[in-house]
């Protein structure tokens, strides 16, 4: 067999690393320049996507496996043993040089690597700790690093993988530890959480020792100063949206998570079928990220936002808060020039940056529309639910037809 190029190893594993979620980027439409439409860029670029580095800012990053080949057999994954896909491998030398390369042309800012298991969890975990060591020590490369930890691998391991990291994270994969058994029966959901307890233990105590040190100078090593974060896949198993979302809460108050990162099982194409291949539910990883925000930054509950869903399903038409809010018209309008913190951020459209902006804002003069206009993105979503210096709803607050305004239209299904 010919011996692959790096260039060859790059697109496999670059593509392969394209159903991990934790990357802004991930899942996105594909959009490229050199179709039939034309236009500027991609969103195909090989291996390069986004991320939030510990300071808020957004940063590129190249976002790679060590390998595809793995001796795991877990039904949601296109890399698991039994796959029929093309498979490629990096030395951890060959990484560290491309790592390099693209950090010195300024074409990531850092490097998110994970892999399937070679041999078995400490080999594997093993490689990936060398790159990162050989990045820091050999290079002294000091772009930001994100490991995804194999949670069989010994503690030690992932200690060392912590030392070098910015952040970690560790898979949870599916919501529920039964799915978790028939999906992934190599996988065990208590060596999962486990392994993220040590973690979170991990990022505390070097907090701690950091603030407690009496001498300035005096510096302890950092672990995961980004903290942690965790994946699950949403459509592989029945788990419905309520459950997600229950496991999310649960593992954020938990394991002191960054982030829960929401990943749409991309079905494995059958290249044997004349049906056409089953999309993955994007629009169900978007909505859950939306309630995921809701939960987090604006003091809303589970029980609320899927209050109206007997299936424990989110709305696919209509935002999250936005439902919420069509079903609580009682709460609305707010008076954006008098209304409470808490009670600003329940209104649809406005997010917390506006929020923020309001509050600052209104301290100097009564709000109008031009006002809000400069505030928010999308004063139109608001109008029905808010009552400013020179603007009230009226009856719109309470019309029947208000969702119609902001569900897309119904659209006859495509003839197969
Ligand atoms: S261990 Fe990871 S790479 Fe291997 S089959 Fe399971 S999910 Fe895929």
């Amino acid at each position: 067999m010919a011996k692959r190029t790096l260039i060859n190893k790059l697109a496999i594993l670059a593509d392969a690393a394209k159903y991990d979620a934790s990357c802004a980027s991930s899942g996105t439409s594909t959009r490229n320049s050199l179709g039939k439409d034309g236009g500027l860029g991609s969103t195909e670029g090989m291996g390069i996507c986004h991320a939030y580095a510990p300071d808020g800012r957004c940063i590129s990053l190249l976002k790679v496996l060590l390998t595809n080949f793995c001796i795991f057999d877990c039904r949601y994954c296109i890399n698991r043993a039994s796959s029929n896909v093309e498979r490629a491998r990096f030395t951890p030398a060959e990484l560290v040089q491309i790592t390099l390369d693209f950090y010195k042309r300024n074409y990531i800012e850092g490097l998110f690597l994970s892999s399937g298991i070679i041999r078995n969890a400490d080999y594997t975990m093993e490689q990936m700790i060398e790159v990162a060591r050989a990045l820091r020590e050999d290079h002294g490369f000091r772009g930001y690093i994100h490991l995804k930890s194999i949670p069989e691998a010994d503690p030690l391991l992932i200690r060392r993988a912590g030392e070098l990291a910015d952040r970690l994270s560790i898979n949870v994969e599916l919501p529920r530890e039964e799915s978790l058994q028939s999906y992934a029966p190599e996988k065990s959901g208590q060596v999962i959480r486990k392994a993220m307890a040590d973690v979170r233990l991990s990022i505390e105590d070097a907090k701690d020792a950091r603030s407690s040190r009496i001498l300035k100078k005096a510096t302890p090593p950092k672990f995961a100063p980004g903290g942690q974060s965790t994946q699950m896949i949403v459509g592989a198993d029945d788990s419905n949206d309520a459950a997600i979302l229950d496991t999310s809460t649960k593992l954020y108050s938990g394991y002191k998570l960054r982030r829960v990162y929401y990943s749409a099982y991309s079905p494995i194409p059958d290249a044997s079928s004349d049906l056409p291949p089953v999309k993955p539910p994007l629009m169900r990883e978007h909505r859950l990220y939306q309630a995921d925000w809701l939960l987090r930054f604006y003091g809303f509950e589970t029980g609320e936002i899927l209050a109206n869903a007997p299936d424990g399903m989110l709305d696919l038409e209509i935002d999250p808060k936005l439902s919420w809010a069509l079903s609580n018209r009682d709460w609305f309008p707010v008076d954006i020039n008098k209304a409470s913190k808490t009670l600003l951020l329940r209104v649809p459209g406005l997010g917390t940056t506006s929020v923020k902006r309001i509050l600052s804002a209104r301290r100097q003069t009564r709000l109008g529309l031009d006002d809000l206009s400069k505030l928010t993105t999308s004063v139109k979503k608001v109008l029905p639910f808010i009552i400013t210096r020179d603007w009230t709803p009226g009856a719109l607050t309470d019309a029947q037809n208000l969702r119609e305004r902001f569900a897309p239209p119904p659209r006859q299904l495509v003839l197969l």
